[in-house]
């Protein structure tokens, strides 16, 4: 038994937000009470949250463990202990592994190597079509049997509208997210950041907002045609964002998620360092504006890191050269703590919400801090002052352009199945 001591609750689940103990045995959340009402014993672990927030356990529904086939970048143990430092209890990792996540036995790979080493509960992504090329449809149905909790072809969308179409009829059948990243290959070809003046400066190649919105566009009308659930994965563009804006008001089963270094950074930002590059890429300060809008008026409805892990040796080269992606777990909350919370954009607990029972819903789950619950659970400061250092990472890879940023808020103690993973 674990208790959590003279905590903040908070949880959006029940609009919850009052000082409560909360006791957990292995596997459930077993009691909240007013602090000093539940009754100590001798075998009862206690943790002290004085001054701390105590929230459901944050879900990351967007990440890159590496793992089948890039273990040099990250491994499913180091990726989720980055994912414990940074507050998540459970992650859902994308399938562009080597081999592809996209067969049964691929999924029952990832589901055995998290039972062994991962330090928070893993869920994975399955691709929509075999290999991710875009050609035929993947074995979704005993995908979804190995524990799958939706489909991406991430890295680009479902290549036709054709195969799409068919993915989202499979989805809508097996009741699982269809997660889009949307961009349309042709507007994207060869670019390696926003289109503008930075870009034009910089003398690098650039992309559109109508690259993502393009291809939003035809998603949203697949999913109106076949019902399925359609989630946009890192929603960069002002225009995307009207886009599922509309949709929602429709009534479209149409969710999306924002990444923290989308709400964070603007192309302006971008230097000639390849931390700066990742897909989609950093957007026009409107754009920011417009994403920071969507998080506190429920368009948007998860906060995803889009951890991407890439070691050194392939990540630090000529930024035209670079693959995409940087880190995410260790520096999500805290961004959404200096960016959202702090400048008072957003109210705590729909930044709650945001990492837990908004994402929780995109894959037709639920995250809730009440009695008879799976005992996950984080705790975080609004105040803790700290320096990430890419060097001190858990993760494998040091890709991220936050490296040495300062903060005031953090990721306190992260507690999965009853079980204190990780504690600052
Ligand atoms: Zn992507």
């Amino acid at each position: 038994m674990l208790l959590i001591k003279n905590g903040r609750v908070i949880d959006p689940s029940t609009k919850t937000d009052a000082q409560l103990d909360v006791l957990l045995n292995s596997e459930k959340i077993t009691e909240l009470a007013p602090p000093g009402k539940i009754s100590t014993s001798r075998e009862m672990q206690t943790l002290d949250a004085s001054n701390l927030i105590v929230a459901p356990g944050f879900i990351d529904l967007h990440c890159h463990l590496r793992e089948p086939g890039q273990e040099s970048s990250e491994t499913i143990e180091t990726g989720t202990r980055a994912a414990a430092r940074g507050g998540f209890t459970a992650v859902c990792c994308m399938p562009n592994t080597r081999p592809v996540n996209d067969n049964a036995s691929v999924t029952r790979f990832i589901m055995e190597r998290a039972k062994a080493a991962a330090t928070v509960r893993v869920w994975p992504i399955g691709a929509a079509s075999v290999s991710s090329s875009g050609e035929a449809i993947a074995e979704i149905a005993a995908m979804k049997q190995a524990g799958i909790v939706g489909v991406s072809d991430d890295g680009k969308p479902v290549a036709t509208a054709k195969l799409a179409r068919q993915v989202m009829e499979y989805c809508q059948s097996l009741d699982l997210p269809l997660i889009e990243h949307c961009e349309d290959v042709s507007l994207a070809a060869g670019a390696v950041m926003r289109e503008g003046v930075t870009s034009t400066r910089l003398g690098l190649a650039g992309m559109p907002a109508a690259a993502e919105a393009v291809c939003v566009a035809r998603d949203v009308q697949l999913a109106e045609l076949t019902g399925a659930r359609l989630h946009v994965a890192h929603l960069s563009a002002k225009s995307s964002l009207e886009q599922v804006r509309q949709a929602k008001a429709r009534g479209l089963p149409v969710t999306c998620e924002v990444t923290p270094h989308h709400f964070t950074l603007i192309d302006e930002d971008v230097r000639y360092d390849s931390r700066f590059k990742m897909n989609p890429p950093l957007a026009a300060g409107e754009d920011r504006e417009a994403l920071i809008a969507g998080l506190a008026d429920d368009t948007v409805d998860a906060i995803a890191t889009d951890h991407a892990p890439h070691e050194p040796a392939l990540k630090d080269v000529e930024f035209d050269r670079a693959p995409f992606g940087i880190l995410g777990f260790e520096t999500a909350v805290a961004l959404a703590l200096e960016q959202l919370v702090h400048t008072k954009r957003l109210p705590l607990m729909r930044m709650v919400e945001l990492f837990t029972s908004g994402p929780a819903r995109v894959i037709g789950m639920q995250r809730k801090l009440v009695a008879g619950q799976p005992a996950d659970v984080t705790i975080f400061s609004l105040d803790h002052q700290w320096t990430f250092r890419a060097s001190d990472s858990a993760s494998k890879s040091r890709n991220s352009p936050f490296d040495n940023h300062t903060f005031r808020g953090a990721a306190m103690a992260t507690i999965v199945g009853g079980k204190v993973v990780y504690r600052c």
